[in-house]
Formats: structure tokens, sequence, C-alpha cells
């Protein structure tokens, strides 16, 4: 296999130039190219063409490579389908806000948590990416921003729509990040290290892995937390996670307030609704609000609903519009923050939940 440059530390790439025959500083050239995500040899303007054409064909620029790019109809969402070096695929999304452009991430290839609703977990977990790996997600998304790679222009009301930078990044795309949760760390340093990212801008989201959001208390960086909760119940959550079986949501809240309560921030709890294949409302209930209410009452939350976004192979179906107004209603009623999730990218399949490993896409 070839090497991946960009996976070389800075002694190791001196010497795999000083090997092909050239000065040093072709290196410090080389990793500068690689630090702002360039996809190949071809770009690096400031190396001789030969040089170029070496490279080309003895090594690998970053362990990424965009296979697919699916842009949604509005041009604000687009899904990368990435290869890594052992050929398994993953998946990142840029999403482009009035805030900033967003991109969110995947830390495995593939996911062991088996949430019924979910379309990641349906081929199991590959393995736990790497850091670089995950850092190397944002790079390509920054690169294509910073060269306007997009087929559409996105159309903007507010922010500006020049704005080529990766500013937010929330690890909720395929994988369950709290088991890979030192990689995950890693990368979170590197971007903020690396990018200037701020924490306060970086969102991890977990199905509830009590350990890992206690090795998150650890280290100690005021990011944010989002907490995939589902049902207000055990008995309920059991039933559609099962991580459930694992872990009570007593033990989940109490180690999310602790992060949040350490770092002063507004934990998210994301709260799908859904119907059964009849239609009926399994933890869309008003009943499930009531008992939703009870858990974050009086707390510093926030509770995104995401009405469930189809996937083929899951036998459920999403509330209509007043269901889910009628069980925000009763969080709004007491006094709970609630947003509904405007969904992004439905149309090319990058919504929550949707994001696959197969290259399906
Ligand atoms: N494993 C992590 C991060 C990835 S999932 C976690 O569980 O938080 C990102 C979010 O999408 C989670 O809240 C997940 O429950 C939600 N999701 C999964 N399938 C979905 C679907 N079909 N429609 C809408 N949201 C979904």
């Amino acid at each position: 296999m070839k090497p991946i440059l960009f996976n070389l530390n800075d002694k190791e790439l001196e010497k795999f130039v000083t090997d092909m025959g050239q000065p040093r500083f072709r290196a410090k050239q080389i990793s500068e190219w690689l630090s702002r995500g360039a996809p190949d040899f071809s770009v690096m303007k400031n190396l001789p063409e030969t040089l170029r054409i070496d490279l080309g064909k003895s090594a690998e620029t970053l362990p990424v490579k965009i296979v697919k790019k699916l842009q949604s109809s509005d041009g604000q969402t687009t899904k990368f389908l990435l290869e890594l070096a052992d050929s398994e695929q993953i998946e990142c999304v840029l999403m482009r806000t009035s805030y900033g452009n967003s991109v969110c991430v995947s830390s495995q290839a593939g996911c062991a948590m088996g949430c019924k609703f979910c379309a990641s977990t349906l081929l199991g977990l590959k393995r736990n990416l790497t850091v670089n790996e995950i850092f190397a997600q944002i790079l390509v998304v920054q690169w294509e921003l910073r060269n306007d790679n997009f087929a559409k222009k996105p159309i903007r009301a507010n922010g500006d729509p020049n704005n080529s930078d990766v500013s937010h990044i929330v690890v909720m795309g395929t994988g369950e990040p709290l088991q890979n949760t030192q990689n995950v760390i890693g990368f979170i340093e590197r971007a903020n290290n690396e990018m200037g990212i701020g924490w306060r801008r970086i969102t991890v989201s977990t199905c509830g892995i009590v350990p890992g959001i206690q090795e998150l208390i650890g280290w100690g960086r005021p990011i944010n937390l989002a907490i995939s909760l589902h049902a207000p119940n055990d008995e309920l959550r059991k039933k559609i996670m099962p991580i459930a079986n694992k872990y009570t949501i007593t033990e989940i809240m109490d180690a999310a307030w602790k992060f949040t309560d350490l770092h002063n921030r507004q934990l998210m709890i994301e709260y799908l609704l859904i119907g059964d294949k009849d239609g009926n409302l399994l933890n869309a209930t008003t009943d499930c609000a009531e008992q939703l209410v009870d858990i974050v009452r009086g707390k510093n939350c926030m509770v995104n609903l995401i009405p469930w976004n189809a996937v083929a192979e899951r036998e459920f179906t999403s509330p209509s519009g007043n269901a889910v107004h009628r069980f925000q209603d009763v969080l709004i009623k007491n006094g709970i923050h609630t947003r509904i999730r405007r969904e992004r990218g439905t149309d090319i399949g990058s919504a929550c939940g949707q994001l696959r490993i197969s290259g399906k896409c």
C-alpha cells in the first residue's frame, strides 16, 4: 500500500522526500498543502511538475478521498461519500447555515449500537476511525469550500455567502463517538489547535455511553454534549435502543448534567418522534411528553424534536405535523426550551439517521 503522507510526522515526511532525492524543505511545502486539505499532488503548484508526478505514483495525500458528492436541491447541504485506505466508506455532511459552515463527521465506519430506527447501524460496526481519519473529513470539506467546488451556490438569507471556513463541528455522523472516545478527543483537540474552531462550536452526540461521558468530564474541555434520548422511560427505550439495556436513563442523565453543569453549558437532548408501522405514536404521545418534562424540568437544556426520517429497511412512520406540535406544546407549557429540527438534506439521504456506509447513496 502506498504511504499516506498526512499520516507521517515531520521527521518521517522529511525522510520520505530526501529518500526521493529531494531537498528537505519540500517536506514543509507538502505538509502545508496537506494541512489545507489538498486532495492530490497535482494541486501543489510550488512543487516541480516532475516531483508532483512522482509523488502521485508513490504516495497518497490524505487518509480520506472523496468518491461522491451530493448536493441538496437548495444547495445548502452537501453529503460527501469518502473512502478510507482499506476501502471502507464513510460519510460526512456540510451544512451551510446562517451562522456558518457546520460539518457533521463520522467517528466510526458503521455502528454497533443497533438502534432500531437508524440506517447507520444496518451493517454493524466495521471499525473505529483514527484521529487523522476524523480530522481529514473537515480538511477535505474546507478544501471544497475554499475552492468553491460546488454545483450550486448556496442561497442564504443572512451570513456571508462567501465564507469558506468550517466554523462548527458536530460529531453526529455514522458511529457512536463515545465508543471511540480517545480518538474523538484527539480529533477535537486538533480541530481546536490547528483550525481554531472554538470548543463551544463543537458538539458530540451520544446514545448515552456513561463511561464515555465520564471520560469527557475528565478531559475537561467545554464542548457541547447532545444526548440521543428518544424515549422518556427505560421500558420504551429498550424497545428502540439496545444500549438502554446497559445504562438507565437516570444514569445517563446524571452523567450528562454533571458534564454540562461543570462547563455551564446547555445540554442538547435529541428526541426522535416515531410512529409504529400502523401509524400509532410510539414515543410521541402527549403522555411521553409529560414524562420527558419530568426528566428535564429545571435543567439547562434544549430539547430538539426530530420527526423520524424514512429509512427504507425500517418499519416506522413519521408522526403528522399536528402530533409533533401537540408533543411540543406540552414541553412549551412546562417552560422547556424546545425546537423542531429542520431537516437538512433529506432529498440526498443525508438527514439524521440516513447516513449509510454502503455507498448506495
Ligand atoms: N451515535 C450518536 C451519533 C450519531 S446519530 C448518537 O446516537 O447520538 C445522530 C442522531 O440522528 C441521533 O440523535 C440519532 O438517534 C438520530 N437518528 C437516527 N436515525 C434517525 C432517523 N431515521 N431519523 C431522524 N433521526 C435519526
